[in-house]
């Protein structure tokens, strides 16, 4: 879809060249390459891949460039926990990592970044996964956070969920460990043996409030360049309160083995053999975090790929390149994804051939710690991207086995479109059928854009349409030092066969778009999810607000939009004369356009920075989307007022997207 007969054809035979010129051998040398050390951001490994990739890019002809920002983070020096009573026992925070491991001195210990620095000690309190529903629990049963370290286990939510809710109710500490009911030798054989996780490998990560904002704590909104005024840390409403460090469930389990207090909930109960009980009492512990915290450079590596006919509008394509150790899996395979894509297309263009509209690869740096790269970088060229950005396509953890999507809902057919293309390596078939087999539907499943990865910036700040996809891992040494070249190549993805794959289908999504006649949007699919998501509200009751103008006006624009797509579909259906590229170049701009109207530049009204009205992270989950998030807060709290302001606004953007697509007729 999107092409003139003519042009679907030679579009066609482009794709096929492009899919057989990537490479497994090439992919394989890119993620030895960068697996050798750790990656996390300001350190000399993931200097060391900055300049692999420049040198790969530019041995591709093509001419990177590193931008840099300079941003507040947390710096690691020294880590400890330990257990002060009935025992005295220091924890292990590292993995042991076999001896002659190389670079293993480089492997920072299990932390979380932008804890907060400092030292606590007191009794400890299970909280399960720390949701709000698990605190409403404890406080049913009489049983206070106030002055506690909580330990939660890690799951059902984005980790920096955990300290939020523990923090707001006077915790003064937090424990956060990967229990082997959702994470270890439950799951599967341990490495490394196989794939899963073993009792001594802990699950790094930032517990940025990034479902406040992500990016730089002190700036907001703007891009962290030298210019930028920066808040006082103080100020800023993403930086959790208290210290907070993860552990293993090796480390953890002497802990929950001693504490006593009512047995925990059944639901509560966990992997390890015994009864896990909620406390107070009978276990204490002392956290100390000795953390820095100070700006340091942010590194993206960003190359172009410049259009010949619309050379101003751009299609991005990224992946970040740190990890949180060797990082083979995240994200190293979506990384080399990427560069395969780049090194392909870079070779194409030595050959003399332009895509119509510009192709941007990017490799973010900081994701980890907050999508750090990806939010200045879009800050940035906030101007550019929302004139011209036609779409931006995520890959994080791309090299596993199972392929999954989230996107917006107007991208839904061209993944299946794209997904019927190329092959799946496991299965030999189509990745479509592979993914519709599984699922035991047609048109399986596409997943709700939330966060926690970099689509999030492009998305729900920038209103640019926005995919996230890739191969699926089954195994569990997510953000462990056990993520590494050996665990890629005998479990992961043997062979680069699926991060092959990945290319092959990012690429030829790019393509489309880079290229179509008419952009491949849905508008009517979208409005169709609108009108859905609405009906559900309603159905939930509406705290006496009238929610059938905005149904209607969705209808509306459903209609519209879908009037639209058939008279851009009819325009290429027999080649594009002159006076019909003039009036597609309107219909495409219209295509860009619809998706900017969702967004409101003065935000939503918990978080200004997210302005879409459709789609935001949930403030209790973190990852998970929580669809109109205006009109959901707003029944959260139970506020008339405030929903009634929602329905409005939505009413608005909804209003303005249906004129944006009425006046491209
Ligand atoms: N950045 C997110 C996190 O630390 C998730 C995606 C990733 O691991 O890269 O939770
Ligand atoms: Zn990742
Ligand atoms: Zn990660």
């Amino acid at each position: 879809a999107g092409f003139s007969p003519e042009k679907a054809e030679w579009q066609l035979s482009f794709e096929k060249a492009f899919a057989q010129m990537v490479s497994k051998e090439s992919i394989s040398r890119f993620s030895k390459e960068m697996s050798v050390r750790s990656g996390v951001v300001g350190t000399p490994g993931n200097a060391a891949n900055v300049k692999f990739a420049v040198e790969e890019l530019k041995k591709a002809g093509l001419e990177p460039e590193v931008k840099t920002y300079d941003v507040y983070m947390s710096v690691p020096k020294k880590i400890a926990v330990s257990q002060t009573y009935p025992e005295k026992r220091e924890l292990q925070v590292m993995e042991n990592l076999p001896k002659g491991t190389p670079y293993a001195n480089e492997v920072i210990p299990g932390y979380n970044a932008y804890s907060a620095a400092g030292t606590v000690e007191a009794e400890i309190v299970y909280a399960n996964y720390g949701r709000p529903e698990d605190f409403a629990e404890l406080e049913k049963r009489g049983i206070s956070v106030k002055d506690k370290i909580v330990i939660t286990r890690y799951g059902a939510n984005f980790r920096g969920v955990k300290p939020e809710q523990a923090e707001k109710r006077g915790a003064i500490g937090m424990l956060i460990y990967s229990d082997p009911a959702d994470d270890g030798y439950t799951k599967g054989i341990v490495y490394p043996e196989g794939p899963w996780r073993p009792d001594d490998a802990i699950q790094r990560g930032s517990i940025l409030y990034i479902f406040r904002y992500p990016g730089d704590p002190l700036t907001p909104g703007e891009a962290s360049v030298p210019a930028t005024k920066r808040l006082d840390p103080s100020e800023a409403v993403s930086l959790p309160q208290i210290p907070t460090t993860p552990l293993s469930y090796g480390e953890a389990r002497p802990l929950l083995e001693a504490m006593q207090g009512d047995d925990a909930p059944a639901s509560w109960q966990g992997g390890l053999p015994f009864t896990y009980k909620i406390g107070p009492g009978a276990t204490k512990v002392r956290i100390a975090l000795d953390i820095d915290y100070k700006n340091q450079p942010v590194n993206d590596v960003i190359v172009r790929i410049p259009g010949a006919k619309h050379p101003e509008q751009t299609v991005v394509i990224g992946a970040h390149r740190d990890t949180w150790a060797y990082g083979s899996g995240d994200n190293t395979s979506g990384w080399t994804t990427t560069l395969e894509i780049a090194r392909v297309l870079g070779e194409m263009v030595q050959k003399g051939w332009q895509p119509d509209r510009t192709i941007v690869l990017a490799g973010w740096d900081g994701e980890e710690y907050g999508l750090l790269g990806s939010v200045e970088w879009a800050e940035e060229h906030r101007k550019e991207l929302t004139e011209n950005a036609v779409a931006y396509i995520n890959m994080d953890g791309t090299g596993g086995q199972f392929f999954g999507a989230s996107a917006v809902p107007s991208v839904k057919q061209l993944i299946y479109d794209v997904t019927k293309e190329v092959i799946e390596p496991r299965s030999g078939t189509s990745i479509y059928d592979d993914w519709y087999v599984r699922e035991g539907r047609k048109d399986p499943n596409i997943g709700k854009l939330g966060s926690g990865s970099d689509y999030t910036p492009f998305i729900q700040h920038l209103g640019v349409p926005s995919l996230d996809m890739g191969f699926g891992v089954a195994g569990g040494l997510y953000h462990s030092a056990y993520d590494n070249l050996d665990l890629m190549e005998r479990f992961i993805d043997p062979g680069y066969e699926h991060q092959a794959a990945g290319s092959q289908l990012v690429g030829i999504t790019a393509l489309r778009l880079a290229n179509a006649d008419a952009l491949p949007f849905q508008y009517s699919a979208y409005a169709a999810d609108v009108v859905s998501m609405l009906d559900e509200v309603a159905a939930k009751g509406t705290l006496g607000i009238d929610l059938s103008s905005v149904i209607a006006q969705a209808r509306t624009w459903q209609a519209s939009a879908k009037e639209l797509e058939e008279l851009a579909g009819k325009m290429i259906a027999d080649g594009v004369t002159d006076a019909e590229r003039s009036q597609l170049e309107k219909i495409n701009a219209a295509m860009m356009q619809q998706e900017r109207d969702l967004i409101v530049s003065e935000g939503l009204p918990s978080r200004p920075w997210y302005k879409h009205q459709i789609w935001a992270p949930g403030l209790t989950t973190g990852y998970a989307a929580q669809p109109l998030p205006a009109i959901a807060e707003a029944f959260q709290a139970n506020d008339a007022k405030a929903l009634q302001q929602a329905v409005e606004r939505l009413n608005t953007v909804l209003k303005k997207a249906t004129e944006t697509s009425n006046a491209a007729k």
